[in-house]
């Protein structure tokens, strides 16, 4: 496939028109991993790749679940034919254990069951370092929080029942969404544990970007033993 100049250059992923086709964009996953907003950068083989896989097979099982997300198709391993959406530029957080950044600005301890979940906002701004928003600010910035609310609350019921069979804790994860040609929501981004924590149930074993941030092991066996894992569920 030949890809022009992206329309959109995240940190992790590249997004391209698809030429003649006005609905949908071609998301290319790099062999590339940052954190602290940029600042820490590696780039480890194959992790496009594991990223693109672990996010299609999700997103199946998503829409499987009836939650309408962009994933169209998985053209190459490390290539995603989506929905072309305008994103809300809104960061959608859900907190089943307390982790990372509720844990820094909070009296609340590591480990901390939230039960029952929340959900919070950020602003999806590097340039800003992504605040955390108050329901009143959604509102303010013209997005209805509720439909956002209640999608991250049924994807974090589905999604903690799959990550159990496989043995894992979902910790916590950030979400995405846009809205279609049509004015319909759709979940968007990736789905993978570059996005989500994922803790070996009952212990703070990390199988997620953590390994990486806190420089304690290598994200790619990890993410490829969650992608192994939950091909034999999904
Ligand atoms: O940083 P914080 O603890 O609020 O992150 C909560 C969850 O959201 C984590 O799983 C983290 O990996 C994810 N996240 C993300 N992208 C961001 C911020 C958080 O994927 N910009």
């Amino acid at each position: 496939m030949t890809l022009q100049h992206p329309i959109h250059e995240g940190k992790v992923k590249s997004v391209y028109d698809v030429p003649g086709d006005a609905t949908r964009v071609t998301m290319l996953f790099h062999d590339k991993v940052t954190a602290w907003n940029g600042k820490h950068v590696e780039f480890p083989k194959d992790k496009g790749a594991t990223c693109c896989l672990i996010s299609a097979l999700l997103f199946e099982r998503m829409e499987k679940e009836g939650i309408k997300t962009h994933y169209i198709d998985c053209p190459s391993l490390n290539t995603m034919l989506c929905k072309k959406l305008t994103i809300i530029p809104v960061e959608v957080i859900v907190r089943n254990v307390a982790a990372g950044s509720i844990v820094k600005t909070t009296t609340i301890s590591e480990g901390t069951l939230i039960q029952p979940p929340i959900v919070e906002f950020f602003l999806k701004d590097d340039s800003k370092d992504d605040p955390l928003l108050t329901i009143d600010r959604v509102r303010l910035m013209g997005i209805d929080p509720t439909p956002l609310q209640m999608q991250a609350l049924d994807i974090n019921y589905q999604l903690q029942a799959l990550f159990t069979l496989i043995g894992m804790d979902l910790v916590d994860f950030k979400l995405e969404f846009g809205y279609d040609a049509h004015g319909d929501l759709f979940l968007a981004d990736e789905l993978s544990p570059d996005n989500m924590r994922l803790w070996k149930k009952g212990t703070k074993e990390r199988f997620d970007k953590d390994l990486f941030r806190k420089n304690e092991g290598d994200i790619v066996e990890a993410y490829k033993y969650i992608l192994t894992q939950l091909r034999q569920f999904v």
